[in-house]
């Protein structure tokens, strides 16, 4: 099973700026007259959205042509020490999930955990054990949507990029977000050159072949960081996030999916990205 795109869709993390305020739906036609097709809905506090009032949501995104995906809680911690935060964690997965899904998103991002002094190598098989959860429950209530571990800013946070190209490859319903800009924070500096980017895609068509590169979902973004990795987000043309060689690596590699800016200014830098990636 995979998602089919046409294109690579680029879009707002969230109701764009110039709706702030308005119902979700509203945002959605705003996406697209800004000239953008993709949207997250931001379910980071909370899920926002009651199920009795996704249809709306849905009835937006499909007259509009918006590819909706949703990112999740923040208070997610699957390789927690304590069993009752675990199962909260994949609870509020499972929950924006399902909701995201009645929205008609296609995938549902998140942070999967921390390592909490442990090694990379004990931790693994703790997330894994409860993504094959996630996924058994996503089967049972016949949900489809991608479920996508996010790759994290900081060395404290579980998800380095090939971690998260094998849990893909473990499990369906599972693929990466590629938060590059969280790449290039987590490693102080690096991950933001031509080369570096067509190693990311390289990794991404390897790990999962073409359909890695045809369904592609990323987070782009100005950043702030230092020794510790991700300090907070900026405006691209105030960070030194190479977005221009990026984009042509995207270009480069046919990817298709979609491109959320979580730059302040979302939806400036959005469409500052698809025009540049439209001349090329
Ligand atoms: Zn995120």
């Amino acid at each position: 099973m995979a998602i089919k795109y046409d294109k690579l869709n680029f879009g707002t993390a969230g109701i764009p700026i110039a709706a702030r305020g308005s119902p979700t739906a509203e945002g959605i036609a705003k996406v697209n007259e800004l000239g953008l097709s993709g949207m997250e809905l931001e379910f980071v506090h909370s899920v926002n959205i009651k199920e009795d009032k996704t249809s709306p949501v849905f009835e937006a995104a499909k007259k509009n042509n918006v590819e909706l995906t949703c990112h999740g809680s923040y208070y997610i911690n699957l390789s927690s020490l304590e069993k009752d935060k675990i199962h909260a964690s994949i609870d509020r997965v499972l929950n924006a999930a399902k909701i995201a899904n009645m929205c008609g998103a296609k995938s549902c991002v998140f942070h999967a955990g921390y390592y909490m002094k442990r090694s990379p190598k004990e931790v693994y098989p703790v997330i894994l054990k409860c993504m094959k959860e996630i996924v058994a429950k996503l089967k049972d209530e016949n949900n489809p949507i991608f479920v996508r571990p996010e790759t994290t800013g900081k060395g404290t946070q579980w998800g380095e990029l090939d971690e998260i190209i094998k849990l893909s490859q473990e499990l369906e319903q599972v693929m990466p977000c590629i938060d590059f800009s969280h790449i290039h924070a987590r490693s102080n500096g690096k991950w933001n050159t031509l080369e570096e980017f067509r190693d990311i895609f390289t990794r991404v068509e390897k790990g999962l072949g073409k359909k890695g590169l045809q369904m592609m979902h990323c987070h782009i973004s100005g950043i702030a960081y230092g020794e510790k990795g991700e300090k907070h987000h900026l405006i691209l043309k105030e960070s030194d996030m190479n977005y221009k060689d990026l984009l042509k690596v995207f270009k480069e590699f046919g990817a298709k999916g979609i491109v959320i800016c979580e730059s302040p200014n979302i939806e400036e830098d959005a469409l500052l990205m698809k025009r540049f990636y439209d001349k090329l």
